[in-house]
């Protein structure tokens, strides 16, 4: 190869090599994305069931205290019906009556102390919790602005790059830019690299000493005899 055609061609590859970098930034930021809204989510929802939980026991708390509330006015007239009834059989009736009052409200306040001792531990998890998952989804929240702002800017420099690389492309022997549009889908690492340390910098073999010597004596281009991508020594 010529190699005055080599320095617009390295400038080609320079620019897709930035425009591939660009891109796959861009996936792996939409891969980022959508794990930290998934992370997101899994905290909002943890706050939300610990929420949740505090509530639930506030309203069977409420509830209770009505039933227990209800039973003391049953209670109650029990008791003012016993200091008016002169009949054994009725007196025998309104004790039972009152007597099963009695235990319901004993039983009922068990179930109070128990449904207001687990608020209790309720709220104290919601109260350790809900400051570091709060902090976290400001975190994720910002990290997720952040992302947006390096999508932009990636999408940006991707339009230039694609103007850019028409430009470029034009500098280009075109018989050697149809080698080289072939060529770059089968060469990751690029079509035209560097040789250093004697060793083809696409394919990181060892550049045969005869070619070697060549390349060094005449500064020429040469193909990579295990690769097939072009090298060059010094430009
Ligand atoms: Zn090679």
């Amino acid at each position: 190869m010529d190699r005055e055609k080599v320095a617009p061609l390295l400038r080609l590859q320079e620019t897709d090599q930035e425009i591939e970098r660009i891109f796959r930034r861009l996936g792996r930021i939409e891969e980022e994305r959508q794990n930290l809204i998934k992370r997101l989510s899994d905290l909002e929802g943890e706050l939300k069931s610990l929420e949740e939980e505090v509530n639930i026991l506030q309203r069977e708390i409420r509830v209770k205290k009505d039933a227990i509330k209800e039973e003391e006015r049953l209670l109650d007239r029990a008791e003012q019906k016993l200091r008016l009834v002169r009949k054994d059989i009725e007196y025998k009736a309104l004790l039972r009556e009152k007597s099963k009052h009695e235990d319901n409200i004993l039983k009922m306040s068990y179930e109070l102390d128990d449904l207001e001792k687990a608020l209790d531990e309720a709220t104290k998890k919601l109260n350790s919790r809900k400051p570091s998952i709060e902090r976290q989804i400001k975190n994720i929240n910002e990290e997720l602005e952040d992302l947006d702002y390096e999508e932009k800017l990636g999408k940006n420099r991707l339009e230039e790059l694609k103007k850019l690389r028409e430009e470029r492309s034009k500098e280009v022997d075109q018989s050697l830019l149809k080698f080289y549009e072939e060529a770059k889908v089968k060469f990751e690492a690029g079509v035209i690299v560097k040789v250093e340390d004697e060793v083809c910098g696409g394919c990181g073999m060892k550049i045969p000493d005869i070619l070697f010597g060549r390349m060094l004596k005449e500064n020429s281009i040469e193909i990579c005899p295990s690769c097939g991508r072009y090298i060059y020594y010094k430009l």
